[in-house]
């Protein structure tokens, strides 16, 4: 049943044709009750058919029909149901709320069923046609001048009747076709394969030759990873198996499709937010279909619908939008694993800065590690240069550029050079910092750093709810430029023109991106040599190439650095990784300079020499030592309702049962508290939250079944486990 209701999330049995098969999509009576002979009071609901048997262990009298089956090819691959219990019980949501991840939820509405057209053709033109039967002729010689027309709109000509009396009686034939979107207009360039060099045909040997389901291929950037990614796909391809090919969403850049197409052509099928309702139905029967095999796309993609996988690839591994923020809050990884251990297949994981918990599991042993060392051609990777902002303040510099990277600027417009400026404008605005001395407020408990809250006007830890007052001193310097908020795109943009009064500036940003394919426009733009100059936000960080991009500016590199946030080291080392890499891909040798408050700070160090197997083991320990994951679990229960006294009592009842939790496992629990979430109403619901840190995940099924037993009708309580974002 295509409801997702635990009351009903049970298996329902109906009489079926004989032909029905297991994946269907169906419409059935649905509740009522038996009397006398008969149901009453019944509604017509979806559902989905997930077994066919002979037998019944209910009375033949009291099992319904199945009232209609929605697809002639089941909609669903086999593999989803046993996908289905294990997604079902790992993330406590009802099957049907499982099974729907495996349906484009386009589909599930009904919203393009006109995808099929019905077209009408003559079949037997010596068909008896009655003398009064006026409309029917006039049906039939319309026919004979036309071939083949539209049945929808030849009933709309001469009335439904008529067409479907002449049908039945054999005269016409109604054929039912599906009509195919083309979402990529246009010719497609041919793109061969590349000549592998010697460290990607290693790669792919690897993979190929190890036991291990999982690989983490560790490549610093432009070392040629997606070539390897493509040929991996063509091999199992050639071999009759299919493939899944993931990016964040943000690098299905117009360039990286193209590519994909000239390699694949119908092949691949591409699921990505820009295409329309219909498109991405098109796209994904295709796949169903069999007609392509490979599936491309951000995070859902994971649930195509393919059978016999041969391998899964996601790219940019670490990338925090792999993690689904609505419900289920799967993880793309896990099912990814789910779904490679089910085919047989392998899970290949790709990064320049690979999560630590991945490469953890890799330098463990339990994945396969493939590190590739050398840009493609040898290229060096761009030189990182610190400008130290607090001796620019002191200078008396009260721009947002550092006296190094407009010399850089000036050097680059000169030569004809493009420059990417990048600004870390996310979670800036709160976090305090003092401009003499780099001193950054943190919380005494936690160690993360404290987030600033305008309308209490108060310094707050997201971990533990903490209050702080607003400093108007620095307490380790004394001095008054103690900060909060930081400067916005705008500003820079307008700094930017004074400086460089003859340079073509483009700013992107959530305010200038408008539209499905408004960043595209921006970044297309610049890519045409346009523009001279990309100021951005997170957004540029990932995945572009543009050649003549041959200095990259980071005006606070270390803001990231403070989100109070236990990744934020880690966030900081692979912002500055990814963003440097945007520079000197091509041609001339690029650099990049880093504006900081903190230039001793090791994470900073070790980005600057990219040396993540440093930063990696240093973050480790200190992970270790202060009990963050992967040496602990974060897990916060929220607590939502639009009714704030419900919400509250709900709270307490959360927070009694995790407080037995702690009675009988004491060892288990390092921090156990229950608060308004940092931000407290969301589109009118009241937000709280039991925020807990556990030694392991022993406890995670009980506090699964809390959240499930708390739920009502009108108050949400559902559990994030190591959330990105505590807000
Ligand atoms: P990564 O994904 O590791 O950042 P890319 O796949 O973008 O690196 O590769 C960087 C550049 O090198 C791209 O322009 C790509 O076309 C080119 N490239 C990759 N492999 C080869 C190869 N075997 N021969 C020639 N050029 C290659
Ligand atoms: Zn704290």
């Amino acid at each position: 049943m295509d409801i997702a209701h635990s009351q009903v999330d049970k298996i329902f049995e109906y009489s079926c044709p004989d032909n029905l098969q297991v994946g269907s999509r169906v419409k059935v009576p649905f509740g009522g009750k038996f009397i006398n002979g008969r149901f009453a009071g019944e509604k017509v609901v979806d559902g989905f058919v997930i077994g066919v048997s002979e037998k019944s262990a209910f009375p033949p009298e009291k099992i319904k029909p199945i009232k209609e089956v929605f697809d002639e090819a089941p909609a669903l691959v086999t593999e989803c149901f046993s996908l289905m219990e294990r997604i079902s019980s790992r993330y406590r949501v009802p099957k049907a709320a499982a099974l729907r991840l495996f349906l484009p939820s386009e589909m599930r509405l009904g919203k393009v069923r006109e995808a099929f057209k019905k077209y009408a053709k003559v079949r037997d033109i010596s068909a008896v046609i009655p003398k009064n039967a006026k409309k029917q002729r006039e049906v039939m010689d319309f026919l004979q001048t036309v071939d083949e027309y539209d049945y929808t709109a030849l009933c709309n000509k001469f009335g439904a009747g008529a067409v479907n009396a002449l049908a039945e009686k054999g005269a016409l034939e109604i054929e039912k076709r599906q009509i195919q979107r083309k979402p990529f207009g246009g010719e497609i360039a041919e793109e061969s394969a590349k000549t592998l060099t010697y460290a990607q045909v290693n790669a792919i040997d690897s993979i190929e030759n190890s036991e291990k389901t999982v690989h983490l291929i560790h490549g610093v950037t432009g070392s040629g990873k997606t070539e390897i990614y493509l040929q991996l796909i063509a091999r199992e391809i050639a071999r009759g198996r299919t493939a899944i090919f993931l990016v964040p969403e943000i690098s299905l850049t117009p360039q990286m499709l193209s590519q994909l197409r000239a390699r694949f052509k119908g092949e691949a099928a591409i699921l990505h937010s820009g295409l329309s309702a219909g498109e991405k139905f098109d796209e994904w029967w295709r796949l169903r279909s069999g007609e392509a095999k490979i599936a491309i796309g951000a995070r859902s993609a994971i649930f195509a619908p393919l059978e016999n996988l041969g391998v899964i690839i996601i790219d940019e591994e670490h990338d925090s939008s792999y993690v689904s923020e609505t419900a289920p809050r799967y993880s793309t990884q896990e099912i990814a694993q789910l779904r490679a251990e089910y085919n047989g297949c392998k899970l290949v994981l790709g990064s320049a800065t690979p999560s630590v918990e991945s490469y953890g599991n890799a330098a463990e042993g339990r994945f396969n590690l493939i590190t590739l060392t050398e840009r493609i051609n040898k290229k060096p990777l761009p030189e990182i240069i610190i400008s130290d902002m607090r001796k620019e303040v002191k200078r008396g510099n009260n721009t947002a550029f550092s006296l190094a990277l407009r010399e850089e600027l000036d050097k680059t417009l000169k030569s004809g050079n493009q420059a990417i400026i990048f600004l870390n404008r996310r979670g800036y605005s709160q976090t305090v910092i003092c401009r003499d001395c780099g001193y950054v407020a943190r919380c005494e408990n936690c160690d993360v750093s404290l987030t600033y809250h305008s309308e209490e006007n108060c310094l707050k830890c997201h971990y533990c709810g903490a209050r702080y007052k607003m400093l108007t001193a620095c307490p380790d310097c004394g001095g008054v430029h103690v900060r909060y908020g930081g400067t916005g795109t705008q500003r820079v943009v307008a700094d930017l023109n004074a400086l460089f009064p003859d340079a073509g500036i483009i700013r992107m940003d959530n305010d200038t991106v408008s539209g499905k394919d408004g960043h595209y426009k921006i970044l297309h733009k610049f890519a045409q040599k346009q523009a001279d100059i990309l100021v951005g936000t997170q957004m540029i960080a990932k995945g572009h190439d543009f050649p003549a991009v041959t200095l990259v500016g980071i005006l606070d590199a270390d803001m990231s650095l403070h989100f109070s946030d236990y990744r934020s080291g880690e966030r900081t080392f692979q912002l500055i990784t990814q963003v440097s890499g945007r520079s000197g891909r091509a041609g001339e040798a690029g650099k990049v300079v880093l504006q900081t408050y903190c230039p001793e700070n090791y994470i900073l160090r070790y980005a600057v020499n990219y040396d993540y197997l440093g930063f990696f083991k240093n973050e480790m320990q200190v992970r270790k030592a202060t009990l963050f994951p992967p040496y602990s679990l974060i897990c916060r229960v929220m607590v939502t309702s639009e009714n704030d006294a419900l919400a509250l009592e709900t709270l307490k009842a959360v927070y009694f049962a995790a407080e037995e939790l702690k009675k009988n496992y004491p060892d288990e629990f390092i921090f156990l508290n229950r608060m308004h979430s940092p931000i407290k109403k969301i589109q009118k619901k009241h937000r709280y939250q039991v925020l807990m840190r556990l030694k392991s995940y022993k406890l995670l099924k009980q506090l699964y079944d809390i959240a499930v037993k708390n739920t009502s009708n009108n108050c949400l309580v559902y559990i994030e486990e190591n959330p990105a974002n505590l807000s």
